[in-house]
């Protein structure tokens, strides 16, 4: 679904990413981990080019994305949905509004479509009781499982998530994990930016480790976090784990 090869990515003189390269096919959960400043949060903006990489490949779907126009990139943009750490939610909007407004626009789905659809998706994530409420009369926990449904809401082919718990309160880092696993189990295709290990573990396919501005190391949770084969990525679980 997804190929990245050798993938570039400077800032002036600050090599961010060195060549990285890597596979998601259709139904994979891949967990990015790594040290901070290690390029996973620039990784995942440069795969649909809302940072603009500075050399190498990305194929979606078959599509060379480093090839379009701006505007055939919006179109696949929209198969390609993104869910930050920081929810981006519309705060002066109703969840609902929030829910059905790409839709309408983009999609151009009716008012009714619209509606039905986001009634199905607050459903999934356990909030049809939110529906009239606003962004900010909500906890952090839900305010980032209406951004999981807004995401949702069109109709991605695959799901790129930038540290989706680590601005929440501890308590609430579980119920948003669960509605991840949930779509992990229902085939969604997911790339998840993480520090949550027990999450890499159980419901990673793959798990990439990324420091220094390269992938280190890839394997299953067992092969990476059991028997991690590069001094890199013994020396970072040690102090993680
Ligand atoms: P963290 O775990 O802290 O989120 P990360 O692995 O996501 O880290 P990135 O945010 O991708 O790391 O940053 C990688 C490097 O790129 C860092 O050295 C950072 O300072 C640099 N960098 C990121 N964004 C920019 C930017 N817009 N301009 C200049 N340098 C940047
Ligand atoms: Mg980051």
């Amino acid at each position: 679904m997804l190929k990245i090869n050798q993938l570039v990515k400077k800032y002036d003189d600050n090599l961010v990413l060195n060549g990285v390269s890597g596979d998601v096919e259709a139904g994979q959960v891949i967990v990015v981990i790594g040290p901070s400043g290690g390029g996973k949060s620039t990784l995942l903006r440069c795969l649909n080019r809302l940072e603009e990489p500075t050399g190498g490949q990305i194929l979606f779907e078959g599509t060379d994305l480093m090839t379009l126009s701006e505007k055939e990139l919006d179109q696949i943009r929209t198969k390609m949905g993104m869910v930050f750490q920081n929810f981006n939610l519309f705060p002066n909007l109703t969840v609902m509004d929030n829910l059905r407004l790409a839709p309408q626009k983009v999609k151009k789905e009716s008012a009714a479509e619209a509606t039905k659809q986001a009634e199905a998706l607050l459903e999934r994530v356990g909030l049809s009781e939110k529906a009239d409420a606003y962004v900010n009369q909500l906890s952090g926990g839900q305010k980032q499982r209406i951004a999981i449904a807004r995401a949702l809401a069109m109709s991605p082919d695959v799901l790129l998530f930038d540290e989706p718990t680590s601005a929440l309160d501890p308590e609430m880092v579980g119920e948003v994990l669960k509605v991840m696993q949930d779509l992990a189990q229902e085939g969604m295709t997911m790339v998840v930016v993480t520090h949550e290990m027990g999450f890499a573990r159980e419901v990673a396919d793959e798990v990439w480790f990324m420091a220094d501005s390269q992938i280190v190391e890839k394997g299953t949770p067992e092969e990476l976090f059991d028997h991690p084969q590069e001094p890199r990525t013994q020396q970072f679980l040690a102090q993680v784990l």
